[in-house]
């Protein structure tokens, strides 16, 4: 029999004079003249299993990979229910303990920034084997939701020629520095946001979402922005931006209400300041206030923000909004046309777009979204207004001529969520590979 440490621990008493071959890296080591203590863990959960052998062992450093052979016994200690007496055992690789000192892997703490410079060791520490289990969970429960609540996951293109927000902070895909050579023989981008291609999804099989890597030339290094970075897209056909919000709202309470319990321990071996746990559970009592544009600007300038109408808010008045002025998450929506990308939906005021942004409080915006433009003749004048090229657009436009609906979705910072859910002071340290201005983490 073979098992991960996660079954093994799972079984608890049951396995009790049972012989079984256990595999993992050392995570702790103590040694006598009589008997060699070594704690493993495998990677599968944040416990770990004692092993122990009946001489003194002086091969087994730190970091090394083993197979054991042995029998599970009740244990001494009151850490885990039960441990392995060894009686085979199989060393993997060996290293030079010097060589060891170099690595993040050494059992000290290190900051967050040395971390990352080792990513591709990053995944044996506690923390971030912690984080890529949520993770994992986070991702499973985004599928479940959607799955139960009968939306169909689409895969749009990675690499698209049209810009759906009209931004500045594309990344080119090219194989030629002349385009007439080059591969596809017309301007190519790594997308930005799946939106306008799942629209045309919605379009046909009613709800649909996308859970796909985007790419943003994010210019400045914050904690909150990655160049890649994984985003969560449902599009709904026949819906508005009241359901919009509904939705937002619910797919992220079950997400919270959920992750306590699947990601338990990983969330407790997180909470060194007791606060992951009060902050979800926040989140589950608390509606989403919802506010309009015009209102947030008012409230702003009240307290003393230098403030007009038309300019997009910040991070900084987004904490004071979140987590002074309302103390709870909340929806800003109408916001003015020029702020936002040509596809939101015109409202009758002729000056804002039916456009919502959640604010959380740690992270700031989670969700962006809207009821999008679904009237030809308007979309297309909004087109002209943004002076877009139209001939990129033209198959969009013609999702708007056999006949139209409203629909309605937005994109949800998978990793922003994921930073929010474990406190993480950066993003770069929710993710396993991160890239960000003038950084390429290996
Ligand atoms: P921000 O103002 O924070 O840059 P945005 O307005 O550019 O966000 P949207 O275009 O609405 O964001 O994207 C949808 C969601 O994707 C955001 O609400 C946020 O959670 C997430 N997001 C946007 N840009 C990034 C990024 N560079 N890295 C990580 N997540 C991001
Ligand atoms: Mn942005």
């Amino acid at each position: 029999m073979c098992n991960t440490i996660k079954e093994i621990l799972n079984q608890k008493t049951r396995l009790i004079n049972k012989h079984l071959v256990v595999k993992g890296w050392v995570k702790h080591k103590r040694t006598n003249k009589l008997q060699t203590f070594v704690i493993i863990n495998d990677g599968s959960t944040i416990n770990n299993l004692q092993i122990i052998i009946d001489k003194e062992y002086k091969d087994i450093n730190l970091g090394i990979y083993l197979k054991i052979k042995g029998l599970i016994v009740l244990s001494q200690g009151k850490q885990q229910p039960i441990e392995l007496l060894a009686q085979k055992i199989k060393i993997y690789g060996l290293f030079k303990s010097k060589d060891f000192q170099q690595t993040i892997l050494q059992p000290k703490q290190h900051s967050y920034n040395k971390l990352r410079e080792q990513s591709y060791l990053r995944f044996r520490t506690n923390f971030f084997s912690s984080i890529m289990r949520i993770r994992h969970n986070v991702s499973y429960l985004i599928h479940q939701y959607f799955h139960t609540n009968g939306f169909y996951y689409i895969h749009t293109p990675i690499i698209t020629n049209s810009d759906a927000e009209g931004s500045s902070n594309l990344f080119k895909v090219t194989t030629f520095n002349d385009l007439n050579d080059d591969f596809f023989g017309e301007n190519a981008y790594l997308t930005v946001s799946g939106q306008m291609h799942a629209e045309a999804a919605a379009l046909g099989l009613r709800k649909i979402y996308t859970f796909g890597p985007t790419f943003r030339a994010e210019k400045s290094n914050t904690p909150r922005h990655l160049a890649e970075f994984w985003m969560v897209e449902p599009e709904i056909a026949f819906f508005n931006l009241t359901n919009n919000m509904f939705l937002a709202e619910d797919l992220i309470k079950y997400i919270i209400k959920n992750i306590i319990i699947l990601s338990q321990s990983d969330l407790e071996s997180l909470d060194k300041q007791n606060l992951i746990f009060h902050n979800l559970k926040q989140i589950l009592n608390k509606e989403f206030k919802r506010i309009p544009y015009s209102k947030v600007i008012q409230i702003l300038i009240k307290n003393g923000y230098d403030m007009k109408w038309g300019q997009d808010i910040n991070y900084e008045h987004e904490k004071f909004l979140v987590d002074i002025y309302f103390k709870s998450p909340i929806i800003i929506f109408n916001y003015p046309i020029d702020i936002k990308p040509f596809y939101m939906r015109k409202n009758k005021d002729q000056q804002t777009v039916a456009a919502m942004d959640i604010i959380f409080p740690h992270v700031g915006e989670i969700i962006g979204g809207s009821q999008r433009e679904e009237r030809y003749k308007i979309l297309l004048s909004q087109i002209k207004y943004f002076k877009l090229n139209r001939t990129r657009l033209e198959w969009y436009l013609k999702t708007r001529i056999f006949s139209t609906v409203p629909h309605s979705g937005f994109g949800l910072g998978f990793d922003r969520l994921i930073q929010f859910i474990t406190h993480m002071k950066n993003i770069k340290d929710v993710i396993p590979f991160p890239r960000s201005i003038k950084k390429i983490y290996t």
